[in-house]
């Protein structure tokens, strides 16, 4: 047996939260990581109260908790009247129900409150600027390969590396992301910026058709995040910041005044196509498997991906750590038990997106649906979610000497 590290490529919040699982049982983890530092891309994200008790497997909820703010709830408000459709509360009631708080959080602080904790753990190492371009899975080890012409070997390698993954690509061939004829484009401004009249306190969603606005506070109230979605024939083609302005002013012409105040102060610059893939079953061949964005990406609908690579990465860390099994029968296993509620966030994300961006009638039938929903309702709704996912029996994070003496 040799002691050669797990193989992760991608440090993303995915592939953080295995290394975290795999290093805190002892377990010997490399995590490659492309860019040439590890971190985030620097905007807000929503994490669900299913994400809570996978931060207290991996010890870092204090952490993370230091970070959030807790918002007071996430409210759909019209785009043209900015009348409350509906609202899921995100406080007491959300706590009493599901047993962990809601939050927002900078995906810097989110991200670094994972990287601080990996470097206090002897067994896991971190790779940057090793940008992984292929492997080779020989039955006894997998040897990962490297743009600059590097190689590493280890006894598995998980694939954590995105929605354009090059895992993925040479598991299950080179399809590219379902692109949704959408785009988004985020910003962050000083709290000071945010024009009156706006709830800070809450995350909001505007929502019209074919076009929506998602707004929240982070660091302590003292930044406001703001994300415009809409769609455009144009997705695919790279603009200038008049192009985009134009097309966002002709898209929101009719929107709230609220609206276009908040889009008056966004930094266009950037812009992302919205993209999912259609679910799959397997994510795993040999000694690789997939997780994270990389096996099953969704639209942001439900703001869970981010929450379903970290419950990816503690679960498939728990197995290995657990299993007294082959490797290749422990990665099958993990996607077995994985797939049925990612492949649901996935296909829910796309009904509900429909839904938020009705149009005509089918809008005004859609509003009327979730205006007559009672809190209950909505927490009903979104227990599958937020009810959580639990690690199945066997799966041990305390038991790395079996599992090493058993590969
Ligand atoms: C606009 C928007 C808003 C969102 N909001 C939320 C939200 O509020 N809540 C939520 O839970 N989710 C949200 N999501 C989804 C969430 O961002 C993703 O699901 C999540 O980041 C997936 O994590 P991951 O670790 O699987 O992949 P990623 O975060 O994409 O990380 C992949 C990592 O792999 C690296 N990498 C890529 N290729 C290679 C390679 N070849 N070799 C080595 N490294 C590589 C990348 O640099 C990156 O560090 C949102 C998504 C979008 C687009």
């Amino acid at each position: 047996m040799s002691g050669a590290p797990i193989l992760i490529a991608g440090g993303g919040l995915g592939g953080l939260s295995a290394a975290l699982g795999l290093g805190r049982a002892g377990i010997p983890v490399r995590v490659l990581e492309g860019a040439p530092e590890f971190g985030a891309i620097g905007y807000g994200i929503q994490l669900g109260p299913n994400v809570f008790p996978m931060f207290a497997r991996i010890g870092v909820t204090e952490a993370v908790l230091e970070k959030s703010i807790f918002p007071d709830a996430c409210v759909w408000l019209d785009a043209f009247t900015g009348e409350e459709v509906t609202r899921v509360p995100t406080l007491h009631s959300l706590r009493a129900r599901f047993g962990n708080p809601y939050i927002v959080i900078h995906r810097i602080d989110l991200h670094n409150a994972l990287l601080d904790a990996c470097r206090r753990v002897p067994a896991i190492e971190l790779v940057p600027d090793a940008q992984v371009t292929g492997f080779d899975d020989d039955g006894e080890h997998v040897h990962v390969r490297t743009a600059d012409r590097r190689s590493f070997s280890g006894p598995l390698l998980i694939g954590a590396d995105g929605l354009r993954s090059v895992v993925r690509a040479q598991l299950f061939g080179d399809t590219p992301p379902k692109p949704l004829g959408y785009v988004a484009h985020r910003t962050i401004v000083p709290m000071s910026d945010v024009p009156r009249g706006v709830n800070t306190g809450i995350v909001a969603l505007w929502g019209g058709p074919g076009f929506h606005i998602v707004h929240y506070p982070l660091r302590n109230h003292t930044l406001f995040n703001i994300v415009a979605v809409f769609e455009t024939a144009t997705y695919d083609r790279k603009g200038d910041l008049a192009s985009y302005r134009a097309e966002i002013d002709r898209t929101y012409a009719d929107a709230h005044p609220a609206m276009k105040a908040l889009l008056d102060i966004m930094d266009l610059e950037r812009r992302w196509i919205i993209a999912d893939r259609d679910p799959i079953r397997h994510w795993n061949s040999g000694r690789v498997t997939l997780l994270g964005d990389a096996a099953h990406p969704a639209l942001q609908t439900f703001a869970q991906g981010a929450c379903m690579a970290i419950e990816d990465g503690v679960t498939l860390a728990a197995m290995l750590a657990g299993s007294g099994s082959k490797i290749a029968a422990t990665l099958a296993a993990f996607s077995r038990v994985r797939h049925l509620r990612t492949a649901r966030l996935q296909l829910e994300s796309r009904r509900v997106w429909e839904d938020y961006h009705a149009r005509d009638i089918a809008r005004d039938v859609t509003m009327q649906i979730y205006r007559e929903r009672s809190e209950k309702d909505m927490f009903d709704c979104l227990a599958w979610l937020y009810d959580g996912f639990e690690i199945p029996a066997g799966a041990d994070r305390s038991a790395p000497q079996k599992w090493f003496a058993s590969r």
